[in-house]
């Protein structure tokens, strides 16, 4: 019998359990160990914040992965051990012959003076008050904020930029109104290439809505913004993506790098530790291009259903390897119904080839179908 222990019920970590959940002999166990009850489809944060959508609405219940024959245990992981290959949980030890981390990337805001004055809506709690500051807003000036890099989802802040500004707009306040993000990167989306990087930049434009590039974020107390160099600009609403950190577990089990990120093997996940993969945002993971894999729950996913599958293949003495292959694409919502598509091959060398498809109405049906499709595919 082996056991199989999964760190994290996030985008990663349901997708690995469920996959071996499916491949495995009932003999063998599959625990997953999360110290939330809750699974958060974390891309319909961005509709939460126009009041689209309701917070019961895009969570998933962990416990639902008992039904299906996973040990679900709600608690927090305290260590990692790969010596004696066991982890510490706040209810006790945990032994795993393969253990796969998905642990996600937290945020730090304290770093920042003045975190308080803005709105961190990386996060439901967030999210929710950015929903309510904005059903307030009577005009002024609106800052997106992206604290530094590297961060989830590198289209997400974009996409809150826009829906902002679509929804100002149907409130009658867009004249009233200006819109500017400020990030450290030179365009957005970087990795995804100078093409698609200025396609964005262009329709931000279009829109009136300021993009501040090689800006780093220092203070934004009393909702003033100040950078590196001595730049200061004032806001009145300041919505921000807090600097990233891994979880402080893994740093302090020794499994960090000088990243902060747990190096693998890109195409096996595999760490430097006999059975332990990790997958997903807590990954360091650098590209031909010299650049870092961005951290997206697309990934999460693909790379889930690969660990999953090598694992199973090694136990059963059946199957066929297979390598995560760098595969990713996302949806760039852009407000009133519309959204774009952005798809390609971040594994391709010398650099990541990804093309941004048409904005139209059906990629956003796409995202929304795909909303649903998640919740229902894995609880
Ligand atoms: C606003 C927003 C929009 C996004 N939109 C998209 C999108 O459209 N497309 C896309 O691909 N990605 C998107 N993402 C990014 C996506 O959410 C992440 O990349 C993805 O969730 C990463 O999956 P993961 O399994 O690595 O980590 P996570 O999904 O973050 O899961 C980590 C889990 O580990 C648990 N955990 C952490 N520490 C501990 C501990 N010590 N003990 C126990 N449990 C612990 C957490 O509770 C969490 O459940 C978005 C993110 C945000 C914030």
């Amino acid at each position: 019998m082996a056991q199989i222990v999964v760190l994290g019920g996030g985008f990663g970590g349901v997708v690995a359990a469920t996959e071996l959940r499916k491949k495995l002999g009932k003999e063998h166990k599959v625990i997953l160990i999360d110290k939330s009850r809750e699974h958060l489809f974390t891309p319909s944060l961005l509709w939460l914040i126009l009041d689209e959508r309701k917070p019961e609405k895009i969570k998933g219940d962990l416990s639902v992965l008992n039904k299906k024959g996973i040990e679900y245990l709600n608690a927090e992981v305290q260590k990692i051990n790969p010596g004696s290959k066991a982890v510490i949980t706040s209810t006790g030890e945990v032994s795993y012959d393969y253990l796969i981390i998905s642990l996600g990337a937290g945020v730090v805001r304290d770093i920042i003076p003045g975190y308080r004055d803005g709105i961190n809506f990386y996060c439901l709690k967030g999210a929710e008050v950015l929903r309510d500051e904005l059903k307030r807003f009577e005009g002024g000036k609106v800052a997106v904020v992206i604290a530094s890099t590297p961060f989830k989802c590198p289209a997400a802040p974009y996409e809150a930029a826009f829906l902002i500004d679509a929804y100002l707009a149907k409130r009658g306040i867009k004249d009233k109104t200006d819109i500017a993000i400020y990030t450290p990167e030179t365009l957005p989306m970087p990795v995804a290439g100078p093409v698609l990087g200025s396609a964005v930049k262009e329709m931000l434009e279009k829109r009136g809505i300021s993009f501040n590039p090689q800006k780093k974020l220092i203070s934004m107390e009393n909702r003033e913004l100040s950078f590196e160099g001595g730049e200061k600009f004032k806001a009145d609403l300041i919505a921000w993506v807090p600097p990233h950190r891994a979880p402080a577990v893994v740093k302090d089990s020794g499994l960090t790098n000088e990243s902060g990120w747990i190096p693998v093997d890109g195409k096996t996940m595999k760490t430097q530790f006999d059975g332990v993969y990790a997958i997903g945002d807590i990954t360091a993971n650098k590209l031909p291009s010299g650049m870092m894999l961005p951290k997206a729950g697309v990934f999460a996913h693909g790379q889930a259903e690969v660990v999953a599958n090598n694992i199973a293949v090694e136990i059963n003495k059946a199957g066929e390897l297979r390598e995560f292959d760098g595969q990713g694409s996302c949806f760039l919502e852009l407000g009133h119904g519309i959204a774009g598509f952005a798809s390609g091959n971040f594994y391709a060398d010398p650099k990541p080839v990804v093309i941004l498809k048409n904005p139209g109405k059906m990629w956003h049906w796409g995202k929304v179908a795909f909303e649903k499709w998640w919740l229902w595919k894995w609880f």
